[in-house]
């Protein structure tokens, strides 16, 4: 169940709940939770090894980023479930069966038998989505004459294929890494280099009424 309201370890008697997990700052030591301000607040006034204000923010800080950057990629990767799911389901036209579920959530916390690292839910989506690996996925049910639950089948290719599209994927990011580097490089450079002054030939201004005085007099 979700509750909105949790305990502050450090300004909560028995029974309040203090921390509105909607609102809040507040992170999670050893399984207990705090508010950032109750542990900067701590930090700042132990009776030994207290930390200055600056060190207290800082370590809170980096602590509070950590965590909702974990926070943040969990609940991303539940919401690909969902989305995965839909999309199997759409794609074979079927409903799919609870050893299927099962196995997925065994694929997503690397429970297989020589399954080596978990595959995130995005990611399973992510391939799914890939023409490169729907053609595979095909061919391979042709060639093996593959008629029932296709699904099954399809996921245990996804998951030998998951290293080589991992690998491809870490290249094209770096490749693109690399690309915004030396188009950073390039820009820097531009900026450093004085601009070359093309000197325009100056044109030589005709004055028009010099020229009639000149020639048909004042
Ligand atoms: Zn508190």
């Amino acid at each position: 169940m979700y509750n909105k309201f949790m305990k502050c370890n450090i300004c909560d008697n028995k029974g309040n709940k203090s921390i509105n997990r909607e609102k809040d700052r507040y992170i999670e030591l050893s399984g207990k939770y705090v508010h950032c301000d109750c542990y900067e607040h701590h930090l700042t006034n132990k009776k030994k090894g207290a930390l200055t204000e600056d060190e207290a923010k800082q370590k809170v800080d980096s602590l509070y980023r950590q965590q909702k950057r974990e926070l943040d990629s969990k609940t991303k990767d539940l919401k690909s479930k969902d989305e995965f799911i839909k999309y199997v389901m759409a794609y074979y036209d079927t409903e799919l069966s609870n050893y299927y579920l099962i196995k997925l959530q065994r694929i997503h916390s690397a429970a297989l038998q020589g399954q080596c690292r978990p595959i995130p839910y995005c990611d399973m989506l992510e391939m799914y989505k890939n023409p490169k690996v729907r053609k595979l996925l095909e061919r391979n049910r042709k060639k093996n004459n593959v008629t029932k639950q296709p699904y099954h089948y399809d996921l245990t290719v996804l998951i030998f294929e998951y290293d080589n599209y991992r690998k491809a994927k870490e290249e094209r990011m770096l490749r693109r890494e690399q690309n915004e580097e030396n188009r950073r490089i390039m820009e820097e450079y531009a900026r450093k280099t004085p601009k070359q002054v093309i000197e325009k030939p100056r044109k030589e201004s005709i004055d028009v009424d010099q020229l009639v005085k000149d020639i048909f007099g004042d």
